[in-house]
């Protein structure tokens, strides 16, 4: 049977993943909860750069790598396409689209952590929900603000931060009172895209609230990409039944 490597750490992986059977591999990173409930094989853990993703590649027999990545995990997504290309095995991709602005939106690009900590200068009680890079900062808070950082880490906080550990998906009412508790007058987010977690966009939205986005990083190609799990199982499904024949 044609082996599939299916690289995760989203919904739309897990989602792929629950349509996939033994022998197909799904990998993860490690630094999330590991499903115990899949038909598929699971990996955990790095391979050890491109040369260790080729050996994988040449030593597991794979047949096709779908890199069903976080749209900001652009390290993985390039060590994909160039083990790819070194060991001729051809990659598909899951490119879940952007969000884009609506009416009453008030959002701010910034391209890296300068230009974050620049645009919410003016702000005092800023969200971020944007992953753990915040806890890298905490010492640098200015006495004017009060951080509440949303990310998967148990970190105890500090005087000017609080961490709230949660994972999505996030609802308009929890959101909302979110916003509340925490008294929050900026928005710092990643653009994931997807459902899991846009209501936040929303409440910022019916709040007039600015939303500070950090520039998604560039992809390389694939040979084919896909916007969401069902279209991606669809074609695998055909590709697994006329592979094999
Ligand atoms: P990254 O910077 O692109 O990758 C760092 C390294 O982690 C990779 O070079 C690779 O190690 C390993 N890795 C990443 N994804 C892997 C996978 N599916 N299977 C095996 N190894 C993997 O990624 P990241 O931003 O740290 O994200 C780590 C994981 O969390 C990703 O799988 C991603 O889908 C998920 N995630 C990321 C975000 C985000 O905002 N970045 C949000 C939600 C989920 P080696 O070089 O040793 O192979």
């Amino acid at each position: 049977m044609n082996r599939v490597l299916l690289l995760g750490g989203t919904g739309d992986a897990l989602a792929i993943a629950r349509g996939l059977c033994a022998p197909h591999v799904y990998s993860l990173a490690g630094l999330g909860r590991v499903p115990a409930d899949l038909a598929c094989a699971v990996r955990v853990g790095g391979f050890g750069g491109i040369g260790g993703l080729v050996r994988y590649l040449h030593d597991e027999k794979i047949a096709l790598v779908v890199d069903a990545t976080h749209p900001y995990a652009a390290q993985m997504s390039r060590h994909a396409h160039a083990a790819c290309a070194d060991a001729r095995v051809p990659l598909w991709a899951v490119r879940r689209p952007a969000w884009q602005p609506q009416a009453g939106d008030d959002w701010r690009d910034a391209s890296d952590w300068r230009g974050i900590v620049e645009r919410i200068e003016s702000y005092q009680r800023p969200l971020f929900t944007l992953g753990r890079e915040p806890l890298a900062h905490l010492d640098e808070i200015p006495a004017s603000q009060h951080w509440t950082i949303r990310c998967l880490d148990a970190h105890p906080g500090n005087e000017r931060a609080s961490i709230i550990d949660a994972r999505g998906p996030f609802d308009l009412a929890g959101e909302r009172a979110l916003f509340d508790r925490a008294r929050v007058d900026v928005v710092i987010s990643k653009n994931s895209g997807g459902r899991a977690t846009e209501a936040k966009l929303a409440v910022a939205r019916e709040r007039g609230l600015a939303v500070v986005m950090l520039t998604r990083p560039a992809l390389p190609d694939a040979d084919r990409t896909f916007g969401d799990a069902a279209g991606t199982l669809d074609a695998l499904s055909h590709w697994l039944h006329t592979s094999e024949k």
